[in-house]
């Protein structure tokens, strides 16, 4: 009998030296692979087809410069990256990051995150993930134009409708997609469905910019309910107001919870009697149109009150949703959740939970629903934006909702299936990177030596 730790071990110094200083990706490896090793240690043609390796290596990685003008006349330029990890079930799918903090170790882990997510949604995606260490905040509406369309000066040649298609994530939002898009047809001289998120004006899906809030919404609801709970009347804390955070708040309040936090990188914003519809709008107003700060929010309102620098986490609430970055909701803030009396922790961000809180809430004490099976909402429409784009047609928002819906149920059902122990419970996490990692698994082997 072969040791599990032992050969997680193994496999694990080995990624270490291929990858060193990749903090990031190196954590989003070392999780799947902790799930995933019974499953190659009991398969010997998993093995023998060094599946693990093949998944955890990147098909490529494209790095370019992005010259770009700024309002003073300045040239400047930024690194931006493409990488596309994995297309063994679909073409390379996933956003592109605009945040001073991107580097190549994060858009890794996401890109490998990416693959077991697409994977979950049932739809034929691979996985991928690209963006810049450019920073828009601050930048006039021309700058990122500029920006935007340098960058898609050099990535038309790699991506395409059937090869790889981008969207958006944190720091590329409409207007962004649109200002790449744009350049993309003035490039090839034709208009195809080369990038997801789109304006419903030319070619983008309803649903889509809610999807990924609302499906993480649908997916909480599930998870409550099978273990005999209900969102309805929960008090929900979120972090960050960007896109994520912004429709799951929308849904919880229309699901009858009461969301009690938002945040952004200045601080948190605490809604002691829960946001209502006004507040919502103010907020929306705010961060989509306005690019402002949460803390005007707090300005606004007199039931709401702004603490500079600090999380949401210490907030009494039964249901955390952390949707703004990764690594943002530590051990000691898990453990004051718990005390607090938190009862599931929903990721509606990509590994916004370190390793050793997600190890405490897995350890029986909080439900746990890693991102890669919350957040696959987003992703998931992306996928139905694809399939309208090549029919030539444009559902309803009724349409796109309930597919939404019903996607959502199905991870959910996966992550039942494959992570119930044998006591009964359910460890999501295992759940979903197993569901994940099958599908792709199998496509490898089937191809061979590729
Ligand atoms: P947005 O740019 O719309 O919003 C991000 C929010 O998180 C903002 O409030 C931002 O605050 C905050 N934030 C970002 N970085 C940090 C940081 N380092 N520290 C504290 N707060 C921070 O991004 P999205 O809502 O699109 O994405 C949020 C998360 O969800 C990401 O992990 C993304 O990968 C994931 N995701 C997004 C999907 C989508 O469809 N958009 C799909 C699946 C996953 P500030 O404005 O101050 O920076």
């Amino acid at each position: 009998m072969t040791d599990i730790s032992t050969e997680l071990n193994k496999f694990m110094r080995g990624l270490r030296k291929r990858n060193p200083y990749e903090t990031e990706f190196q954590q989003a490896v070392e999780e799947v692979v902790q799930s995933v090793l019974p499953i190659t240690l009991d398969h010997r043609e998993y093995r023998d087809a060094g599946i693990l390796e093949r998944m955890t290596e990147p098909d490529r990685i494209i790095i370019f410069r992005v010259t770009w003008e700024d309002d003073e006349g300045n040239f400047r330029a930024n690194r931006a990256w493409r990488v596309q990890f994995n297309h063994a079930i679909g073409p390379y799918k996933g956003g592109l990051r605009f945040h001073p903090s991107v580097d190549q170790s994060i858009l890794k882990f996401l890109g490998f995150e990416q693959t077991f997510k697409n994977s979950l949604t049932g739809l034929p995606m691979g996985g991928a993930k690209g963006g810049s260490n450019f920073n828009p905040k601050g930048r006039s509406d021309n700058e990122v134009m500029r920006f935007c369309h340098s960058l898609m000066s050099e990535m038309h040649r790699h991506i395409g409708e059937q090869v790889d298609i981008p969207a958006g994530d944190i720091g590329v939002g409409d207007r962004e997609i649109s200002y790449l898009f744009g350049q993309y047809m003035r490039l090839e001289n034709r208009w195809a469905g080369v990038l997801t998120g789109k304006g419903c004006a030319f070619g983008g899906s309803a649903v889509r910019t809610e999807a990924t809030g609302y499906g993480a919404v649908y997916f909480c609801e599930e998870m409550l309910n099978e273990a005999g709970e209900k969102l309805k009347g929960k008090r929900l804390a979120i972090s960050g107001s960007g896109n994520v955070a912004l429709y799951a708040a929308q849904k919880a309040m229309q699901e009858g919870a009461r969301v009690v936090t938002l945040s952004d990188s200045d601080g948190t914003a605490f809604i002691t009697d829960g946001l209502t519809e006004d507040q919502w709008e103010f907020v929306r107003e705010l961060k989509e149109e306005r690019r402002g700060r949460i803390a005007e929010f707090a300005e606004k309102f007199d039931a709401v009150e702004f603490k500079e620098g600090e999380k949401p986490w210490g907030v009494e609430c039964d249901i955390a949703m952390p949707c703004a970055t990764q690594n943002e909701l530590e051990l000691e803030h898990a453990r004051e959740l718990h005390k607090n009396g938190a009862i599931a922790v929903c990721e509606g961000a990509n590994m916004p939970t370190t390793p050793e809180a997600s190890a405490f809430f897995r350890d029986g004490k909080v439900l746990f629903a890693p991102g890669k099976a919350v957040n696959a909402g987003g992703v998931a429409v992306s996928g139905l934006e694809r399939s309208q784009n090549a029919m030539n047609l444009s559902w309803s928002r009724e349409k796109v909702d309930e597919k939404l819906c019903g996607i959502m149920k199905e991870i959910h059902g996966k992550c039942v299936e494959e992570g119930r122990t044998d006591g009964g419970e359910i460890d999501y996490v295992n759940g979903a990177n197993i569901a994940g990692f099958k599908k792709v698994a199998d496509a490898l082997l089937g191809y061979g030596a590729v």
